[in-house]
């Protein structure tokens, strides 16, 4: 069973994560193996507290990277930027002050280890085998291609690979998340468990 208190928090916070999504998410994180959890992309912290919920119960620990300046399609004249995000002092994107008092309000603090960097100097350094990977950063092909290239490696056997917005249909959203979600189905070392919605979920099986 998931926190119950954490997933309501989860539920109300600022973020792209649709409650079933978010959900399944966390379910998948119960029932991974022994090891940290680890995500690509914090933003707010509404993912990070589905993770929470079941890392809460499971005893261990999320590490969430970001390096907390958006995506492309957070910055200004896109699509999903938000001026209130803008720090006036450095003229640039900070969700981090958000994403602190997203995972403070839950009572999360705890079991949230935020690293406040770029994703790929992060896996570089990595060397812990992680028991779910839940790629969410920047959907540019070549920030996908560099996460699951720099990331998935880290996974342990029977692990779990998370991925969002993943959509068949070009006309439902950007192709970068389908396109790496295709390659590790490909590449024969995941078996698809089941989804929802646009997450997909892999289980690495060597
Ligand atoms: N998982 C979040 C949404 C993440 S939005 C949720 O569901 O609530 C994508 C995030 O990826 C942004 O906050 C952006 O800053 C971060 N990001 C983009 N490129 C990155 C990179 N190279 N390294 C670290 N974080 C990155
Ligand atoms: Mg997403």
């Amino acid at each position: 069973m998931l926190d119950a208190d954490l997933l309501a928090a989860a539920a109300e916070a600022t973020g792209f994560m649709p409650a079933d999504e978010g959900a399944a998410l966390a379910q998948a994180a119960l029932a991974a193996p022994d090891g940290p959890i680890l995500e690509v992309g914090s933003y707010l912290g509404k993912s990070t507290l589905y993770l929470a919920a079941a890392a809460r119960v499971r005893g261990g620990k999320v590490v969430t990277v970001d390096h907390h300046r958006g995506s492309e399609e957070h910055q200004p004249g896109w699509e999903y930027h938000d001026p209130h995000l803008v720090d006036p002092a450095v003229g640039l994107i900070d969700t981090l002050p958000g994403f602190r008092r997203t995972i403070a309000a839950a009572g999360a603090e705890d079991v949230v280890v935020a690293v406040v960097a770029r994703a790929e100097d992060v896996a570089r350094l990595w060397a812990t085998p992680l028991a779910l990977l839940f790629l969410d950063g920047s959907h540019t092909d070549e920030s996908a291609q560099r996460d699951l290239a720099g990331w998935a490696p880290h996974l342990t056997v029977g692990g779990v690979l998370a991925i969002h917005d993943v959509f068949a249909d070009p006309a439902d959203g950007g192709q970068a998340p389908y396109r790496i979600y295709r390659q590790a189905l490909d590449s024969g070392t995941y078996t698809e468990l089941t989804g929802q919605g646009s997450l997909r979920l892999l289980r690495r099986d060597r």
